[in-house]
């Protein structure tokens, strides 16, 4: 054990919608610290919109889910982690209405029980949302448990700088024995020491000057896990909405992929075409 200020059974750096939602899962046996860099809930998770793709129509399959899913991914997608995914996406679903995410309802009373909005690439209508923002539904629902949880200690405005392991302490044996954070308040780095360190720190989106991904996007994690030895792969799959508002002077932001979904097409402006769209 480390001469540290924190030890915990389990580290989790992030806590967007992965990192809550591991810590809700293994706090009923361990005990959980969760590291945020800025405000708990800031993170891509809270900006997402258009919602979360499952088969829960009658009329859908998971087959059709995963080849839909192969197709649009150009055939560079692993098939068994498709398939995993996909087969394991009703019961995510039912997890989340279980711990309180209010999806909205289907207004037709012979459909489904929720509303499932059709989305780019899906043959099916199988997108589950809390109206236009599904992330902000999920993300405060996690919230609310994780803080109520007596065993999920939270560090807000603390910053993971770099692993702990064995390695960098002198010793041969390849383990990881927790992290180094800065705490932004005191301007001090702790020591967090922990039996499993999670990474789930987000993706690295705001490498590009004009973005929808939050501040906290910048790929802190898996420089850390570069750093520690460990191997980062598929970087360069970056995903690029279609239909962003873009304006010089405002932070941009996403138009959901509902709106093409649901027969929204994109056109060229009128001053360029000529013609009226
Ligand atoms: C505008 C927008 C719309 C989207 N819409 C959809 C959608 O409709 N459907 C869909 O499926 N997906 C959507 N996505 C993608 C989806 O939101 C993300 O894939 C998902 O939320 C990622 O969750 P996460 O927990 O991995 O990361 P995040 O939610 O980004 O959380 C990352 C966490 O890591 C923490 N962190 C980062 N670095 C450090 C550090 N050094 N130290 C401590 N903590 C750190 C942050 O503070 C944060 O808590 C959208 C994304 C955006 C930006």
């Amino acid at each position: 054990m480390l001469a540290n200020q924190h030890q915990h059974d389990i580290l989790i750096i992030g806590s967007g919608a992965s990192g809550l939602s591991l810590a809700l899962q293994l706090a009923e046996t361990a005990t959980v610290a969760v590291l945020s860099k800025a405000a708990l809930t800031e993170g891509a998770t809270f900006y997402a919109q258009g919602g979360v793709s499952a088969v829960l129509d009658t009329s859908d399959t998971i087959e059709s889910h995963v080849q839909d899913t192969l197709r649009v991914g150009a055939n560079l997608c692993k098939p068994d982690i498709v398939r995993f995914v996909v087969e394991h996406g009703v019961e995510s679903i039912q997890w989340l209405i279980d711990i309180g995410v209010s999806f909205t309802k289907n207004p037709h009373p012979n459909g489904h029980e929720y509303h499932l909005h059709q989305e780019g690439g899906h043959s099916h209508r199988r997108i589950i949302h809390a109206a236009d923002s599904t992330g902000k539904e999920i993300e405060k629902t996690l919230e609310h448990r994780v803080r109520a949880h007596p065993n999920i200690e939270l560090f807000e405005f603390h910053t993971a700088v770099d692993l702990i392991t064995a390695a960098k302490l002198g010793k041969s044996e390849q383990r990881c024995l927790g992290a180094y954070v800065y705490d932004q308040q005191t301007h001090k780095v702790e020591v967090f020491g922990a039996k499993f360190t999670v990474l789930a720190t987000g993706g690295a989106g705001k490498v590009y000057l004009y973005t929808s991904n939050p501040d906290i996007c910048t790929g802190d994690g898996i420089a850390i896990a570069l750093r520690a030895g460990c191997r980062v792969a598929n970087m360069e799959f970056v995903q690029f909405h279609p239909t962003c508002l873009y304006h010089p002077k405002a932070k941009s932001f996403l138009i959901s992929e509902a709106l093409r979904g649901e027969g929204a097409k994109l056109c060229l402006p009128y001053r360029r075409t000529g013609n009226r769209p």
